[in-house]
């Protein structure tokens, strides 16, 4: 018998949460973004579920490889383009587009003469991460217009550093910002959008949007749960107890004794830990969902174990089944007790966690 600590991953979901980004965006085309394998949900097996998206945005090479080696055949965008000028002839093999954002990769392209590629300009409209200042975008789109190793038409992109955050006015600065570069370059495609931008920012919606966090079913705002949204949670993590024990009222509970019992109560031990991506920094309080029974945890997160305090859930006993969030208990209410964000928590499920797609 493996372990019975598990990612249950819903497919269904994956699709009804692509769905919801093209009804709020009925006239651009997907670009779902499936980095970091796939939010954590696994890359390829997350890509054959979104078939219906119109392009794969990913992070790296190795990603974009692993897809085409899975026989995904979809065009595929290298979010961060290349660095070096050996990477191209992966690039050109394997029929990846690639975003442009850097001077460095305008110089390797313009000595390069082999097939042509696929081309994202990037612009930074104030992110400050990646892209050419809105001030050098016109005189760089001529360059790339005139790089023989570049497919004509060259499509335009920015990204959004505030979108989480539906009152913050950058996120209209940023749009207006990229309009400036665009418009008097007449047609030219364009993304800004990500999750956020699809769900509050109609000025970012343009030809592309690039949907990741929502996919996966969870809210990309600071003040709103995925539901409200209609999102469907993608991924559930689950485990079991292994262990019930009754503890006096004044015992310390865990490594450094930080939860000391208020009273006699039951505490049950769960398979999880941050060995699997389970967070450290949930502290106690944080839910857990015992047979459907909201229950806090209770002490340390341990590399393998938590503890809870099973009040509420009096008849639970060892080999029941345990959710750390999904169905049921949202991903964002587990990050705002570890003083993160959804996005981290979903990454972080570890190699050691069994997968299981459901569909
Ligand atoms: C990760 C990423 C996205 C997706 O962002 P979400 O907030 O997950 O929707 C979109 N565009 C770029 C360039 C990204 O790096």
């Amino acid at each position: 018998m493996t372990r019975a600590t598990r990612a249950e991953i819903n497919l269904a979901a994956l699709k009804h949460n692509l769905q919801v980004a093209r009804d709020a965006t009925p006239n651009a085309r997907q670009m779902a973004i499936i980095k970091a394998n796939g939010y954590g949900h696994g890359l390829v097996e997350v890509a054959r579920a979104l078939r219906r998206a119109d392009a794969f945005g990913v992070a790296t090479l190795d990603e974009a490889i692993n897809l085409r080696e899975g026989g995904i055949y979809h065009p595929i965008v290298l979010l961060e383009g290349f660095t070096r000028e050996s990477e191209l002839p992966f690039i050109h093999a394997y029929d990846l587009e690639c975003v442009i954002h850097h001077e460095s990769q305008l110089a390797i392209l313009e000595k390069h003469k082999a097939k042509p590629m696929n081309a994202w300009l990037k612009i930074d409209t104030g992110m400050h991460r990646l892209g050419f200042d809105v001030a050098q975008a016109g005189v760089v789109y001529e360059r790339l217009m005139a790089c023989e190793s570049v497919n004509k038409p060259i499509r335009l992109m920015t990204h959004l550093a505030n979108a989480d955050d539906r009152n913050d006015p950058t996120t209209e600065q940023q749009c207006q910002q990229f309009m400036s570069v665009v418009q008097p370059l007449g047609q030219v495609e364009t993304t800004i959008g990500n999750s956020a931008g699809i769900l509050a920012w109609p000025d970012s919606h343009a030809h592309w949007v690039r949907p990741g966090i929502m996919l996966y079913g969870v809210s990309p705002f600071k003040d709103s749960l995925a539901e409200q949204h209609k999102l469907q949670s993608v991924m559930t993590l689950k485990s079991e107890l292994i262990g019930v024990k009754p503890v006096k009222k004044g015992e310390r509970v865990g490594y450094g004794g930080t939860y000391t019992c208020n009273a006699d109560m039951t505490i049950g031990v769960v398979a999880i830990g941050y060995g699997d991506g389970y967070p450290r920094h949930a502290g106690s309080g944080t839910p857990v969902l015992v047979n459907d029974t909201r229950v806090p945890l209770i002490g340390r997160v341990s590399m393998d174990m938590i503890t809870i305090d099973l009040t509420a859930a009096p008849s639970a006993s060892v080999g029941d089944s345990v959710t750390l969030w999904g169905e049921g208990l949202p991903v964002e209410t587990i990050a705002s007790h570890a003083n993160t964000i959804g996005y981290e928590l979903l990454c972080g499920v570890t190699q050691r966690v069994n997968y299981h797609y459901l569909d």
